[in-house]
């Protein structure tokens, strides 16, 4: 059997999806064939993983056409016919790409895009509460995907449908990347104050400030990673220690999760970096601020927590891109410092 997973973005989504693809390969053993598409962006993060055949990029962003991006997908078609395409992203270009290979067997994801976005329109705390134990828990996505797609399958008995990376996944996720050229000392704790969207960071003061406390009451070194776009990382030039490592734009995707592997902790938003370090077995403390943990991207290592404040206005979004409204942006300026240290005492004490 030969199944086409599809996701395009975004970088934490698709580095999920290595869970669902070990669940497949535990489900159908070794003579299933997986080939993976998502955005050229993210190619590298599944090019050596070794549950995939073949991983087709699209790369929209630099003018690739549609016509040129299905081109590769019919050839691979006509080396190793498709026999199932799993659309694990649900939006209108998966949707189009099923179209595109309509005489294949397609299955997509549930989304539960409106238990989502009536979460993020009630706003009683009481009522919300009782809304969403009922319809969400505190179920992962991937859990959530397993359980939509296992029907299908005609003996799902045995097969274990946790998140859980197979052993051996802090290897294979290492070997994904190329040795990061910076020769960090270690133990070291990763900091990933970015986020894809700028009302899902925690305020960099509080980075800031939580960097101060750690390198006072810790002897850990601390690495700062975040993307060449995320410029706000320049606070941390203030503080002056050589245990102190500001990697912000210097990294590869690749670079970056080898740095996140080596780490014995990872503190960030609800963002990919805390995925990737999840995915190689490195505890997160998870922030969240317009999003919720219920929509299935509470972190799910067991040593792993996450901090989020119960208030009437949040959720807000649904994916952390709309503009917050209130006057604050209250969500992430009432997680304490404090708290976040405290967190971090729990996790590292807990090992
Ligand atoms: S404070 Fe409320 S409205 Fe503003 S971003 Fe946070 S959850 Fe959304």
């Amino acid at each position: 059997m030969h199944i086409l997973l599809v996701r395009f973005s975004s970088m934490g989504d698709v580095v999920l999806q290595t869970a669902t693809l070990n669940w497949l390969r535990a489900l159908l053993g070794k003579e299933a064939h997986f080939s993976f598409v998502t955005s050229s962006e993210f190619v590298g993060l599944m090019t050596s993983h070794p549950e995939v055949g073949a991983v087709i990029g699209f790369d929209r962003k630099g003018g690739e056409s549609w016509g040129d991006f299905k081109r590769k997908i019919m050839s691979l078609h006509s080396e190793r016919p498709i026999d199932l395409i799993l659309d694990l992203h649900g939006t209108l270009r998966s949707f189009r790409l099923r179209c595109s290979f309509w005489r294949i067997p397609a299955l997509t994801v549930d989304k539960r895009r409106w238990e989502r976005f009536l979460l993020t329109k009630i706003k009683s705390v009481r009522l919300k509460r009782l809304f969403d134990l009922k319809l969400f828990g505190l179920e992962t996505q991937v859990t959530r995907i397993i359980r939509d797609f296992e029907g299908i399958f005609d003996d799902t008995r045995g097969v274990r449908r946790t998140v859980e990376f197979r052993k051996g996944a802090h290897q294979e996720l290492t070997s994904l990347g190329a040795r990061s050229p910076f020769s960090l000392p270690t133990p070291y704790l990763v900091i990933a104050p970015a986020a894809s969207f700028e009302f899902k960071r925690w305020p960099v003061a509080s980075f800031v400030e939580l960097v101060r406390v750690l390198l006072k009451e810790t002897s850990y070194h601390l690495v700062i990673l975040a993307g060449p776009e995320d410029t706000f990382c320049a606070a941390f030039d203030d503080i002056s220690s050589d245990r102190l490592h500001n990697l912000q734009g210097k990294t590869s995707l690749k670079q970056s999760m080898d740095v996140l592997a080596h780490a014995t902790l990872c503190v960030g938003n609800d963002s990919g970096m805390n995925h990737i370090a999840e995915a190689a077995g490195v505890s997160c403390v998870t922030l969240f601020g317009p999003t919720d943990p219920r929509f299935g991207f509470a972190p799910h290592g067991t040593r792993s927590r996450f901090l989020a404040k119960e208030m009437a206005c949040r959720p807000c979004s649904t994916t952390g891109k709309t503009a917050c409204y209130r006057d604050r942006h209250y969500c992430m300026e009432e997680i304490t410092v404090a708290e976040v240290r405290e967190t971090i005492r729990q996790i590292l004490e807990d090992r």
